[in-house]
């Protein structure tokens, strides 16, 4: 497959893949003597294939391999970079399939080929590359400590990393944590969601074929409870990054304390907002707004789904976002005009229409959608939808709902905003639209939120750390915050003979 725009006939290219979701294990694709669970396209409803049900004892069998890479073999002894050339070719060979990587992803979370293309394609490429450069540039410190010691400040692999994905974007997390933790030298054991094993499995498979050690990365497809808390109690394992919803969050937690105390890097879910103040640039905002909540069907742990107007402007600015929500086409995912997809589960297409439904009941108005839309039969598609003058209290403003949808209300007094903006517990981000400076600062210097945007959202580059606080958890992507995640300073000390 070569074309990747909009000229691509992306609808009988999906008939060409062969979705492969058996383990990688020791460099191959492996059958697994397990039960499976079927893999459902929220597109229309149809199966792509049966998943192996992977459990204990396939995570125990790629964490001996890992381990055994760490003990004899090449990946952590190569010279960085080395492992940086190898990661370049990685992301060389997935730019060469991005096409069937980005149908995978499309058909197995119901996402917009073109973003699946331009977005999610373009961002692991980026990033893979941005690690494998980085590689031969860290250093460790060489503090003079006087007298006759000499003291060196060294940073090791940690040694196995067990990473848990999501599936909201199922290879973001392989540029940003499996890149870096291979980069500098670990062992890495990949749990796919299970509703997103198929590109993340390819994927991975093509980082062993551009050199990466067989055995230096396992994806071991599989349940929650089954392959996902293995992974969470293995003693084998000496550190576990989840990326995922925040009970999720505290079970891998109270696992690693039942086990071995490894350490673990919660990123959880988020329910950020925009407070928008009357001296904003409303269309701005409203432009801006609309991609925070609508952009991969709400299902974006930053998304910006609550909303906070001051009121001298709530009117304008809710004319001006239903505005910018007409913009948007739901459609089939494989159009390539499409702007808002399927949402991935079905459990998710009835949780937005309750969610909308107690907030009517509780006295928002619908400003824009509301209701499921039929696209594709059998496909879960849910209206961008726009609820106005929601109650504080209701599911659309406190929870992460993870649908297109967002929920607005009217603020007079800019410290009761502050408050309402925080009180779901999540700190993710927050998006603060004004032309004051004063007001800015008030605003992010108040905001416990990992990431703080003024007269934007979402602005985003891989030199700069992203995750939050709070229920959103504490683990850092991009950057080099990552770092900590995947190495240990070690401190060397020695006495020379005077
Ligand atoms: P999820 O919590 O259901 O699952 C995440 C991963 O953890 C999956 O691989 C899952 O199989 C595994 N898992 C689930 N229960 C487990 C358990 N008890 N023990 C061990 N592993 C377990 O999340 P999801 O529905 O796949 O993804 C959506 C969530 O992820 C949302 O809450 C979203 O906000 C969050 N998210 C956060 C970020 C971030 O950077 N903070 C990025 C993307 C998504």
């Amino acid at each position: 497959m070569t074309e990747t725009g909009s000229a691509a006939d992306w609808k009988s290219m999906a008939g060409q893949v062969s979705p492969d979701a058996r383990p990688l294990m020791h460099g191959k694709r492996a059958d697994a003597d397990v039960g499976t669970f079927d893999l459902v396209s929220p597109r229309d409803g149809s199966l792509l294939c049966a998943v192996p049900a992977c459990g204990e004892a396939e995570v125990n069998q790629a964490v001996a391999h890992a381990r055994a890479e760490q003990r004899i073999g090449c990946w952590p002894r190569f010279a960085p970079r080395r492992r940086g050339e190898i990661l370049a070719g990685w992301a060389d060979a997935i730019e060469a399939e991005r096409s069937e990587l980005a149908l995978l992803i499309s058909l197995e979370t119901g996402k917009p080929i073109k973003d699946a293309v331009e977005i999610d394609l373009r961002g692991v490429v980026r990033a893979i590359r941005w690690y494998g450069a980085l590689a031969d540039k860290l250093h460790g410190d060489h503090p003079d400590v006087g007298g006759n010691d000499v003291a060196l400040v060294s940073r090791e692999p940690v040694g196995v990393a067990g990473i848990l994905l999501p599936w909201n974007f199922p290879l973001a997390l392989i540029g940003y944590d499996v890149a870096p933790a291979l980069m500098l030298g670990n062992s890495v054991v990949v749990k796919p969601s299970e509703q997103a094993p198929l590109s993340v499995l390819r994927c991975c498979e093509l980082a062993v074929a551009a050199g990466v050690s067989r055995d230096a990365l396992s994806v071991v497809p599989g349940l929650g409870h089954g392959a996902g808390q293995a992974i969470a109690r293995h003693t084998g394992i000496d550190s576990v990054a989840v990326t995922g919803s925040a009970a999720t969050g505290r079970a891998v937690i109270r696992a690693s304390g039942e086990s071995n105390g490894k350490r673990v890097w919660p990123e959880l879910g988020g329910k950020s907002a925009a407070v928008v103040f009357e001296d904003a640039d409303i269309a701005g905002a409203a432009a801006a707004v609309a991609w925070g909540a609508y952009f991969n069907q709400g299902e974006m742990c930053t998304g910006c789904s609550r909303l906070l107007v001051q009121r001298e402007v709530y009117a304008e600015f809710l004319d001006a976002l239903s505005a910018e929500t007409d913009k948007l086409r739901v459609g089939d995912p494989l159009d390539w005009a499409t702007s808002v997809g399927a949402l991935t589960t079905g459990q998710q297409l009835r949780h937005a229409q309750l969610a909308t439904e107690e907030a009517v009941a509780g006295g928002a108005r619908v400003l824009r959608g509301g209701e499921p839309v039929a696209v594709v039969a059998g496909g879960h598609y849910f209206a961008p939808t726009l609820l106005a003058d929601v109650p504080e209290s209701s599911q659309v403003f406190t929870e992460e709902v993870f649908a297109p949808i967002a929920a607005a209300r009217p603020f007079d007094d800019v410290d009761d905003a502050l408050r309402v903006a925080f009180s779901s517990g999540y700190g993710m981000g927050i998006s603060v639209w004004t032309s004051s400076m004063d007001t800015a600062f008030r605003v992010t210097r108040a905001a416990k939120a990992g990431i703080a945007w003024v007269n934007c959202f979402e602005g985003d580059d891989l030199t700069v750390p992203a995750g939050g606080v709070g229920r959103s958890g504490f683990g850092r992507t991009k950057g080099t915050a990552v770092l900590d995640k995947y190495s240990d300073v070690k401190t060397t000390w020695v006495r020379l003979a005077s």
